[in-house]
């Protein structure tokens, strides 16, 4: 047996820290879903494959690594914000392995894993009124910070550019070289609206043919975690409304399906947002002749494994 020498070892070289495993993810074909839009190539950024499982990641040690920068975060503050679940997840993480204490805002009726994911990261948990959603969690997290501003770095997902200029400078490129500069159409959900400010961004400036679509709950009352109706909601400071090309509604029983059409069709175990993503993308697709329409998965199934949705009957 020859053993070659000139070739790098397979597993490449040691990450620093689990910050360096964020972003660069893979980006996956959808083959089965392909049947249904002849002529148009169907692709997910498989955004669960960071460390903290979600999208948020990106984001999250962007605005942290900012502040540290600009001397707003210094050892011994506590990050505090406000979060449905997954940039909360990304802080708790970051700040674990950057030695920062976090302390986090949320609506009470989060889901039980994420809480015990956050617990388990060591973040200080804060439940604010389910009925107010996260508007609510943002305007108890405000309060706390003005009262003791000297204690607290407050990134702000909502409206801190760092949110979207992780995906402008990571999610956006990488999307170009994974499909050689061939996207022509990028579809997201909007959250912080992060993802989809920043990568569309990125995108327009590389080719301004490619069309941006943008995606919301189609009703104020959802289960599309993640993700704002912003029609009813406060409206992000980062949002810019005139970079979509069209932006579409998605109900949560049809992402729903999708969700469990992606595990059994395609052994994809994704996040209900990803379902959602899906719904928007086939309903872009199916208008086209030819294309190439790139969507993001913003996370996987494992914090959703309890809800009764994965064995409602097939219609
Ligand atoms: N899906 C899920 C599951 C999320 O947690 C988020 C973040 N709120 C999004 C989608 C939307 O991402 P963004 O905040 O970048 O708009």
């Amino acid at each position: 047996m020859s053993v070659s020498t000139s070739s790098a070892p397979a597993t490449g070289r040691a990450a620093s820290s689990i910050l360096d495993l964020i972003g660069r993810t893979p980006l996956v074909r959808l083959p089965r879903f392909e049947r249904e839009t002849p002529g148009v190539e169907l692709y997910a950024k498989a955004e669960w494959q960071n460390p903290g499982g979600s999208v948020k990641d990106r984001a999250a040690v962007r605005m942290i690594s900012d502040g540290e920068k600009a001397g707003r975060l210094r050892p011994g503050l506590t990050i505090v914000d406000a979060t449905s679940g997954n940039t909360g997840i990304a802080y708790a993480m970051v700040g674990a392995a950057r030695g920062y204490k976090v302390k986090l805002f949320l609506p009470e009726n989060a889901s039980p894993e994420r809480k015990l994911i956050l617990r388990a990261f060591g973040a200080e948990l804060v439940f604010t009124s389910p009925l107010e959603g996260t508007d609510g969690a943002i305007r108890e997290v405000r309060r706390l910070v003005a009262e003791d501003p000297n204690r607290y770095f407050y990134p702000d997902q909502y409206s801190n550019d760092g949110n979207w200029r992780a995906h402008f400078d990571g999610t956006g490129p990488e999307i170009i070289e994974q499909t050689a500069g061939r996207i022509t159409h990028f579809v997201a959900g909007l959250g912080t609206s992060g993802t989809f400010v920043g990568t569309g961004r990125a995108l327009r400036q590389y080719d301004a043919s490619i069309k941006l679509i943008s995606f919301q709950p189609d009703s104020p009352f959802h289960g599309l975690e993640g993700l704002k109706h912003m029609a009813t909601a406060m409206v992000p400071a980062i949002y810019d409304p005139a970079l979509a090309d069209e932006n579409l509604g998605v109900g949560t029983e049809e992402a729903h399906r999708l969700v469990r059409r992606l595990a059994r069709d395609e052994g994809l175990l994704v996040g209900i947002s990803a379902g959602a993503a899906l719904a928007a993308t086939l309903n872009v697709a199916r208008r086209l002749q030819s294309g190439v329409v790139v969507t993001v998965f913003p996370d996987g199934a494992e914090k959703y494994l309890s809800e009764a949705f994965w064995t409602a009957d097939e219609s």
